[in-house]
């Protein structure tokens, strides 16, 4: 390209660059052959095979997040959906999938329970002895944070636990690995629908694009993107671009927002400790979107620039 090229496009060039060189890397070609090999026959769960017969009758709505590449916010955004979800009225359960690096359990302060989802999967305890209750009612089903407890997991018990897990659930939420290892595409098969979680930066497109694809090989229905620590605005790349590469419609923008890390030392979910912040508000959007609720912002009296989040339900109650 040269040098003189405008911005706009030097990043378009960039963008399908980036594509064109992820769907011929060799790595996706070998995590495509894992799936073909090991998974497709075995772990994964073909929810219409007859003994799913279950799943079929009351299937509850199932999303995965993943991310790709790790640290984008993955778990905080399944933390603050999950409650704000619960918050709107649903049953909702979160489900720790990332079981070699386990961290929602953190977010809520469980870190010390004894029994978490790798003694399930260890064949040692129910999943219902491995749920706990969170803010709002929300239901959490964290992994353990030791190493010794990694070891002893079968993931391949995963799929009897979220056939449990959805009896008693309308929504749940599974934070699945990074990467594009066996982990992560086994917890990748539980979901029928998948959220990319991404941070606006060329990295975290390019390793989203390949969980993307693999997703769709599996089965799991990618419905959009989530952008996280949005901030400045010249230094992140446009919203128009990522759609771009990833042929997915964005639908949220959460903010760089410092109050994150207030909530994870508080371990309370954002949506809880501090709901009028900025990366709460769009999580409380998104969950009442993702529900098919309707809101509004309703500005502050004052004239301050704060949103309230405002289903029409509880508006027409309130008349
Ligand atoms: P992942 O699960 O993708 O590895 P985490 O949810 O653990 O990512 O988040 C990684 C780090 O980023 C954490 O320290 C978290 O506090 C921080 N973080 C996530 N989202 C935001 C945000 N919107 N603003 C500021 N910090 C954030
Ligand atoms: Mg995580």
């Amino acid at each position: 390209m040269p040098s003189s090229a405008p911005t706009a496009i030097l990043l378009f060039y960039c963008m399908s660059q980036l594509r064109q060189s992820v769907l011929g890397a060799t790595s996706i070609r070998f995590a495509e052959k894992i799936i073909k090999q090991n998974c497709l026959n075995s772990t994964r769960p073909n929810r219409f095979k007859s003994n799913d017969e279950f799943l079929m009758k009351r299937m509850p709505r199932i999303i995965a997040f993943a991310s790709g590449k790790g640290g984008t916010g993955n778990t905080t955004a399944v933390a603050n959906l999950g409650t704000a979800m619960a918050q709107l009225g649903k049953k909702v359960t979160i489900l720790d999938a990332d079981v070699a690096m386990a961290n929602l359990g953190l977010m809520f302060g469980l870190e010390k329970e004894e029994i978490s989802l790798h003694d399930v999967l260890a064949g040692g305890a129910s999943i219902e002895k491995a749920t706990y209750t969170g803010p709002a009612g929300v239901r959490i089903v964290p992994s353990s944070i030791s190493l010794e407890e990694v070891r002893r997991a079968k993931l391949e018990h995963l799929k009897e636990a979220v056939s449990e897990l959805v009896k008693r659930t309308d929504i749940l939420l599974i934070d699945s690995p990074a990467g594009l290892d066996s982990d992560a595409i086994t917890a990748l098969t539980l979901g029928q629908e998948l959220i990319l979680v991404v941070t606006p930066d060329i990295a975290s497109l390019s390793d989203a694009l390949k969980t993307k694809i693999i997703s769709e090989d599996l089965g799991v229905k990618p419905i959009g993107i989530v952008v996280n620590r949005a901030s400045d605005k010249s230094m992140d790349l446009p919203i128009n671009q990522i759609e771009s590469v990833l042929d997915l419609r964005v639908l949220s923008v959460i903010p760089e927002d410092p109050e994150v890390g207030r909530s994870i030392s508080l371990r309370q979910p954002l949506v809880i400790c501090g709901p009028s912040s900025p990366a709460a508000q769009a999580f409380i959007k998104l969950a009442a979107d993702l529900l098919g609720l309707r809101w509004r912002v309703k500005p502050k009296k004052t004239g301050e620039e704060k949103f309230t989040l405002w289903p029409f339900e509880e508006r027409k109650k309130s008349r």
